[in-house]
Parts: C-alpha cells; sequence; structure tokens
C-alpha cells in the first residue's frame, strides 16, 4: 500500500485564505504568516489596511517598527487556542473582536489532515508573490501609474517616452533570446506571464533600466533574492523599499501592500518547506 502525507498547502493569496480560514488581506490581521497588524490611512478614512514595518511618521514621535527578524510567527496551535476563544466568548461582538485581532475565523478547512502544520504548511507562492505583484506593481511605481502615488520626496519615476524607448529596446533584443530563456515576451508589459516578469526582471531590467533611476545603487531594480545568496538581504531590500517608496507618509501607506510583508516570510519559507521553486504554482518552469 502506498500511503501518501500532504505535507504543503499551496496557492495564492486568495486560495490559502480559504484554506486556513482566515481573514483577507488588507484588513486589521491580514493573511499572513504572523500576527503583524495592518494600518490605515486615518487621515483620509480609508478602510483598507497596509503592513509596513514601520509605522507612518508621527510629529515629533519617534519611528515604531516592527523587528524584521523576530516577526510574532503564527504557530499551529494558534488556529485551536482562538477558535476556542471565539467559541467561549459570551457575546457575538467579542466573538467578531476576537476574529478582527487575531485575523482567523475559524479552523483550517484541512483541520483533520495531521501532517499539516497550520504555521508553517503554507509558503508564500512565489510565482504570485514576486513575479505577479511586487514585480509589475514596481514598474508601476516608476512609471508614476501605483494607486494614483506619487514619488513624494523621491525622484524615481521614468518619463513615458524613455519607457517607449525600453519596450522597443527589449522588443529587439527579444530575437535573439533562444525560448530556452523565456518562453513568451510580448512587447509590452501588459501581456506579461509571470515568467516573463521573471525573465525581465532577472535578466533584462538591470541593463534596460541602467541610469534611470537615482540611487540604483542602494535599491537596484531586481529583487535581491534571486541574486544573492545571503537571504537577510530581504530584511534590507524591504526597509530600503520602505524608506524609498512609502517614506513614513501615512498618505504612501499605499505603497506597502501585504506582497512586500510577504518577502519577509521566504527565508522561513526556505528553512520550512525547502526552495521557493519546489513549492511555487509555476507549474512547467521549475527551474530559472
Ligand atoms: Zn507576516
Amino acid at each position: 500500500m502506498l500511503c501518501a502525507y500532504n505535507i504543503f498547502q499551496m496557492g495564492d493569496i486568495v486560495a490559502i485564505e480559504k484554506l486556513l480560514n482566515i481573514k483577507g488581506h488588507n484588513r486589521f490581521c491580514p493573511r499572513c504568516s504572523c500576527n503583524i497588524k495592518g494600518v490605515r490611512n486615518i487621515t483620509a478614512g480609508t478602510t483598507i489596511y497596509h503592513v509596513p514595518l514601520t509605522l507612518p511618521m508621527k510629529d515629533g514621535e519617534p519611528k515604531k517598527s516592527w523587528d524584521p527578524f523576530n516577526l510574532p510567527l503564527r504557530t499551529h496551535e494558534s488556529f485551536a487556542e482562538v477558535t476556542e476563544d471565539m467559541d467561549c466568548s459570551e457575546t457575538v461582538t467579542h466573538r467578531k473582536e476576537l476574529t478582527k485581532f487575531h485575523g482567523i475565523k475559524g479552523l483550517p478547512a484541512l483541520r483533520r489532515v495531521g501532517s499539516l502544520h497550520f504555521g508553517r504548511s503554507t509558503p508564500w507562492d512565489f510565482m504570485h508573490l514576486a513575479f505577479e505583484n511586487i514585480g509589475p506593481n514596481l514598474v508601476k511605481l516608476w512609471s508614476g501609474k501605483y494607486k494614483g502615488l506619487g514619488a513624494g520626496s523621491e525622484d524615481y519615476e521614468i518619463e513615458e517616452e524613455v519607457w517607449n524607448e525600453i519596450w522597443a529596446e527589449m522588443a529587439a533584443a527579444t530575437h535573439d533570446i533562444p525560448a530556452q530563456f523565456v518562453h513568451v515576451l510580448s512587447n509590452t508589459p501588459g501581456y506579461f506571464t509571470a515568467e516573463a516578469w521573471c525573465f525581465w526582471f532577472i535578466y533584462l531590467a538591470p541593463i534596460l533600466l541602467f541610469g534611470q533611476i537615482p540611487r540604483q545603487q542602494v535599491l537596484h531594480p531586481h529583487l535581491p533574492v534571486f541574486r544573492n545568496h545571503k537571504i537577510v538581504n530581504i530584511v534590507d531590500w524591504v526597509q530600503k523599499y520602505e524608506e524609498y517608496y512609502y517614506q513614513y507618509r501615512e498618505d504612501h501607506l499605499s505603497a506597502c501592500p501585504l506582497t512586500i510583508h510577504g518577502l519577509l516570510h521566504v527565508p522561513d519559507d526556505i528553512r520550512f518547506c525547502g526552495p521557493e521553486w519546489s513549492t511555487w504554482t509555476h507549474w512547467g518552469q521549475c527551474t530559472i
């Protein structure tokens, strides 16, 4: 008899929310491997929560930040503990408060599968995280088309004429790139697949964007995850990202979606579940 044990749950953010029975992204306690709490733009009255490491600056107050090296990770037991507390709550209001605070709605869907560790068996899917979110969002930031956000005190936006040249150069280079490197690379990013974004960021962006973004030496366009084996650099990258795009401004909180924070969990995911390519949903493209 062949026995199989399910040890991972894989999928994008929304799929994992359903599997773990937890509150969605953009919430006070979002779908995350830790119990970080979101913050929202109170001044503007928005209801969407974002998850920067450092809270927005307030006049005269020192910056407050979560410790990226010691995030309050969710445990396997926490799901049962919170659910038990919810079941014991005497009022509906208290139950709702517990759900909001912990981000847990109940026991996970596969609660009876004993081989799963609910705190560690759901690695962040790197394809959705980096190639379908962080990468395209960076290009939107550099194009001045990200959620109506301006560059603030920085100067990283690239003129449209320059972008047109960049895409034209890319299209010209595509003719000479063997298909083994990338299957499809359309002339405009609007039609990029995750595979195309991956290839673009690793191999083309460093050359096509060279000299276009000030402070490139501290925020190189490709993600450090790919090029630098010291995974501690992920923390460095996220902190520099916040300094550069979010600038600790309440009205720039939208620069810190859950996907930026999710990068901080990649080192633990690698420790607990193996290399990113062994658990991502990049089916059919297992090596880069
Ligand atoms: Zn987290």
